[in-house]
């Protein structure tokens, strides 16, 4: 392919980042990296207790473990997002529940969510879908109404705001992926963020193998012990000053991912007339991690991704909805009609930091040929 739908950053430091964190052993016991990763990241969360893992997935199985989901639990969730939403919680034993999503940005519809609560309703996970959030006054709402936890799964959501707030802080709990497939990558990585104080230490005992490592670590303890369950969820360093190289750059790579979506937009926005769907201008605004068509049917899809790959460009559709996948199927069957054309429908366009704008106006205008 001429035209990746993604593609890594790295800068010119990124090489002495590696030389420097093999020069001295201590580097890595000391996650000199994950510290100065974190030190970034905390200026965006300066009242949330963090944790860089080895993944989002790896941070949404903290959070099922710290809010004791078992059996019986239900969660609601979107059947639009990716496996680990659901798995998380499956693998603690809770049932998901599927709402359905709108149109507009293919968010959790906040109007059809309490229709799905029961007593036994735990938590709502929400999904930032392509970085966007649905309103999440209305949504926290709902939760403080029925007292359940909201987690935002804020995967595709760093460098990304809701009414002037960055989205991870609206959440009990929330979580980011600095996967390669994200805007800032650590190849594989995740952030866990808490805004809730009184589960700062559980959930740190759970992220040190269930040890009470930090208390150690901060000298109040002669020896770290034993204390809860956990796992190894840390990011390694090599991924951490991946991180790092990202998170410095971040500025500029956002900026340059803005810049490619407005291109997109002024280049297709004349499809909306022929009943396409595009980002709202308002979200295109802060544009940075997606940039899809909502085509009028499954095989307009299917022959828009097919040309575009006889062009040699890259694009691709997204989920398959969870409740219609196989696992999905044995909770039960759910008709979701909105979140079933979505999938059926989308396509993602390229959209990364090495694209430049000959290559953006060479997809508009395959996509417009074929379209005409
Ligand atoms: C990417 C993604 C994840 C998984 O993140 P990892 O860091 O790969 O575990 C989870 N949820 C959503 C919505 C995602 O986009």
């Amino acid at each position: 392919m001429k035209i990746k739908f993604n593609d890594t950053f790295k800068s010119n430091e990124y090489l002495n980042y590696v030389e420097d964190l093999f020069s001295n052993y201590e580097h890595f016991r000391s996650k000199k990296y994950s510290r100065l990763a974190l030190e970034i990241i905390r200026q965006r969360f300066p009242d949330a207790a963090l944790w860089l893992t080895h993944s989002a997935t790896g941070a949404l199985e903290m959070i099922a473990e710290a809010i004791g989901i078992k059996p019986g639990d239900e969660v609601i969730l979107s059947s639009f997002t990716f496996v680990s939403t659901a798995n998380a919680f499956v693998s603690h034993g809770a049932t998901p529940v599927f709402s359905e999503i709108s149109l507009d940005d293919f968010n959790l519809d906040v109007s059809k969510i309490e229709a799905n609560i029961t007593s036994r309703t735990k938590a709502i996970i929400v999904t930032h879908y392509g970085g966007h959030s649905t309103d999440l006054t209305i949504l926290r709402e709902i939760c403080q109404r029925h007292q359940l936890f909201l987690i935002e799964d804020a995967a595709m959501a760093y460098g990304n705001d809701f009414q002037g707030k960055p989205l991870g802080t609206f959440g009990d709990f929330a979580t980011i992926s600095f996967d390669v497939t994200k805007q800032i990558s650590a190849i594989q990585g995740g952030l866990l963020i808490c805004n809730r104080p009184e589960f700062r230490e559980k959930l740190d005992h759970i992220y040190h193998i269930g040890t009470n490592r930090t208390q150690f670590m901060q000298h109040n303890k002669p020896y770290y012990e034993w204390v809860s369950v956990g796992s190894k969820y840390q990011m390694n360093e090599l991924n951490a000053l991946s991180l790092y190289d990202n998170l410095k750059h971040a500025t500029t790579i956002f900026h340059r991912r803005n810049e490619i979506s407005k291109r997109y937009f002024s280049l297709l926005k004349n499809l909306r007339e022929m009943g396409i769907g595009l980002l709202s201008e308002e979200k295109l605004a802060t544009n940075i991690h997606l940039f899809y068509l909502l085509l009028r049917s499954n095989e307009e899809r299917t022959n828009l991704i097919q040309t575009l790959k006889n062009h040699e460009i890259e694009a691709l559709f997204h989920y398959i909805p969870l409740h219609n996948s196989a696992m999905g199927k044995s909770f039960g069957e759910v008709h979701l009609p909105i979140t079933e054309k979505v999938s059926a429908q989308l396509v993602r366009l390229p959209l990364h930091f090495q694209l430049n704008d000959a290559d953006i106006d060479f997809v508009c205008e395959t996509v417009n040929q074929f379209l005409k």
